[in-house]
């Protein structure tokens, strides 16, 4: 379930990511009836097999039933797991176009959903998932070559930096010539870049060390990509970032 929206006092309009017809809407008459049967079926975070009515040409489809497989409980207690859970699920949404299949980006929201849920909040994760949601959408940002003459580039490569608007590294000599926009790139953090985008389970991002200096090099980096990229802005994203960077239990 990606975010609902009240429609009357009983009933409440649900967005779903499903994997078969990518993100859709569907009505769910008597939502909060007691005896209605969706009660407890369905909240944020849960995954939920659902049934519905299709309507031909119409923007919100009429839910029959709703059945919770996983609710996930631990985010009712869990704040720094839910923020990033809720930043998560906002950019699938806002990155999924209506009723375009994108089976991998159920997948992923869902694996991303379990792991947290599992194992709480972590910032490496929340940047591993951008990478791979990126990924999935044919807009993985290039590390490892020079976008602009294709040479091969490695952490270690003098005078390399970042260009958002053009999707990747450049090297010290395309640099010098027309680009404006690029930023320098610490080689640690292309390294750790580069090895999350080759990783396909979360688990590596786990296990990363990333410092502060790293985490908001990151941070600006990617934020900058996914804003060009996906056109738009995310203020969730700010959000979640600075609800995490607070102490545990404050
Ligand atoms: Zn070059």
């Amino acid at each position: 379930m990606l975010r609902t929206t009240a429609f009357s006092e009983t009933s409440c309009v649900v967005n779903w990511l499903t994997p078969e017809f990518g993100k859709i809407a569907t009505l769910i008459k008597g939502a909060f009836r007691p005896r209605g049967g969706f009660i407890g079926q369905f909240d944020s975070f849960f995954t939920c097999e659902i049934l519905f009515y299709h309507r031909f040409g119409g923007e919100v489809h009429v839910t029959r039933e709703v059945t919770a497989l996983k609710t996930r409980e631990s985010f009712r207690s869990d704040w720094r797991a839910t923020a990033c859970a809720s930043y998560l699920t906002d950019l699938v949404a806002r990155a999924s176009p209506p009723e375009a299949p994108h089976p991998e980006a159920f997948r992923l929201l869902d694996e991303l959903l379990d792991e947290l849920a599992a194992n709480g909040a972590s910032v490496p994760l929340v940047f591993w998932f951008e990478l791979r949601l990126l990924e999935s959408l044919g807009l993985a940002p290039q590390f490892t070559r020079c976008i602009r003459c294709g040479r091969e580039l490695s952490p270690q490569d003098r005078g390399v930096k970042f260009q958002p608007s053009h999707g990747g590294l450049i090297c010290g000599a395309c640099e010098k010539t027309e680009v404006r926009d690029a930023s320098p790139i610490a080689a640690d953090v292309l390294a750790t870049l580069s090895s999350w985008q080759r990783s396909q389970h979360p688990h590596a991002a786990r296990r990363t060390q990333c410092g502060g200096r790293q985490a908001g090099e990151i941070e600006n980096l990617l934020g900058a990509f996914l804003t060009y990229h996906l056109d738009m802005a995310l203020p969730a994203r700010r959000i979640c970032f600075d609800l995490l960077a607070r102490k545990p239990g404050r």
